[in-house]
């Protein structure tokens, strides 16, 4: 999977490099015999034995009887989703959700309370009322869960872990880490939305296979999370990927930065809904939508063929158009995954992000920008993957086999 660039290799023993590469290919193959492993793993045979005895003790896998293809009866193994149990938190403007993932990273349960903005210690007492609870309805023992992760809409510094700004949570300076991780009694690692959604997508969504692409969140603001050569790249402090702040008009609307013009104030939920209440006066759909204008409400009149509504999301995509140009000039990525509030309307969105991209940034026919499939889950379950990954440290093998080399 995609690492953050900050779980390198270069602090593991090559003893823990290939019990994380045997925990993987057990994972991925499954079941599996020792004989397989080994020449799956390039290791010899008694090295893959040793590994799973140890592997066995732990409980991470399993035996499951013998295989007899022709010669001798083999044992097989197979991964042990019961073994471990990972914690996922996303933190949202609406509601925070608590979620239980298994050993594989599968969501076994989740709860959800309304998000009670400008109180960042309130949201903390919450999330840890909610685990005993979601532990319960997942039935999984607290002593199972061996990491956690939590995603905020914001910026998070590195390796602090404060939340410096989050506007839409009204959030500033709030050491995030330190107090979650002190409430829930675990270390709780913290990423803004894109940069776990970038980590789901390469998964499990449609960024598998790609070892460089960006995951662009559209819906309340616009952020990025960057994926380069198979690893999340943060930058000095953590604030890469704030395309939503390219500044695209000279005197534009007031952004939450505090700044004027950002992409962000031309297409956002609150952008769209100001587009919508204008185009009233024009559309009798429109015109007949409750106000202020639901996104969904306005892509389901888009989705109907009403053209004004169209004519929003597709101006949404054109500007959307400028700060995915910026991605591709600079980083040339192999694919662009859009996420967000925004996807309500997800063809009509991107017919205006392709169109405008020529626009804007050199070569952008060679790069697919394509919606994501997993939908509003798409965090959370990057919380789930970054938590197992803080906890196994298990290393990712691309495509072609090559074990990739983590050195930053
Ligand atoms: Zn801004």
């Amino acid at each position: 999977m995609v690492r953050p660039t900050d779980k390198t290799a270069n602090n593991r023993t090559p003893r823990e490099l290939n019990r994380s590469l045997v925990l993987d290919l057990v994972e991925a193959h499954g079941p599996i015999s020792r004989t397989s492993l080994a020449r799956l793993s390039g290791l010899t045979k008694p090295t893959v034995s040793a590994i799973i005895e140890e592997l066995l003790e732990s409980g991470s896998v399993r035996d499951v009887g013998t295989e007899s293809r022709g010669g001798r009866p083999a044992r097989l193994l197979e991964f042990n989703e019961e073994s471990a149990a990972y914690l996922g938190i996303e933190i949202g403007v609406e509601q925070t959700a608590v979620a239980v993932a298994d050993a594989r990273g599968r969501l076994r349960a989740r709860m959800e309370q309304p998000s009670v903005l400008r109180d960042p210690h309130r949201t903390v007492r919450d999330i840890a009322d909610l685990l005993p609870k979601v532990l319960q309805l997942s039935g999984v023992p607290r002593k199972r869960l061996r990491g956690a992760c939590a995603i905020v809409p914001g910026l998070i510094e590195r390796p602090s872990g404060v939340c410096v700004l989050a506007p839409n949570l009204g959030w500033e300076r709030f050491p995030l880490r330190a107090e979650l991780s002190r409430a829930l009694r675990m270390p709780v690692p913290v990423y803004n939305l894109p940069q776990a959604a970038a980590v789901a997508e390469g998964e499990l969504g449609a960024a598998r296979g790609h070892a460089s692409y960006a995951w662009v969140y559209v819906g309340l603001g616009i952020g990025a999370g960057l994926v380069v050569d198979g690893r999340l790249f943060f930058g000095m402090q953590g604030y890469s990927g704030e395309i939503g702040h390219c500044r695209v008009a000279e005197d534009g609307p007031l952004c939450g930065c505090g700044r004027r013009g950002c992409l962000e104030t031309f297409t956002s939920v609150m952008a769209l809904r100001r587009a919508a209440e204008a185009a009233s006066a024009r559309s009798r759909v429109l015109a007949e939508l409750p106000s202020p204008h639901a996104v969904d409400a306005v892509a389901s009149a888009a989705l109907a063929g009403d053209e004004s509504a169209r004519a929003i999301f597709h101006e949404a995509g054109a500007q959307l158009a400028r700060g995915i140009a910026v991605l591709l000039n600079v980083l040339n990525p192999q694919l662009v995954v859009l996420g967000g509030e925004l996807l309500a309307a997800p063809d009509v969105l991107l017919g205006g992000v392709r169109e405008a991209l020529p626009k804007h940034a050199v070569r952008a026919g060679d790069v697919p920008v394509v919606a994501s499939p997993l939908g509003s889950e798409a965090g959370l379950l990057g919380a789930v993957l970054l938590a197992r990954e803080g906890a196994v440290r298990s290393l990712r093998l691309v495509p072609d086999g090559v074990l990739q080399d983590a050195t930053p």
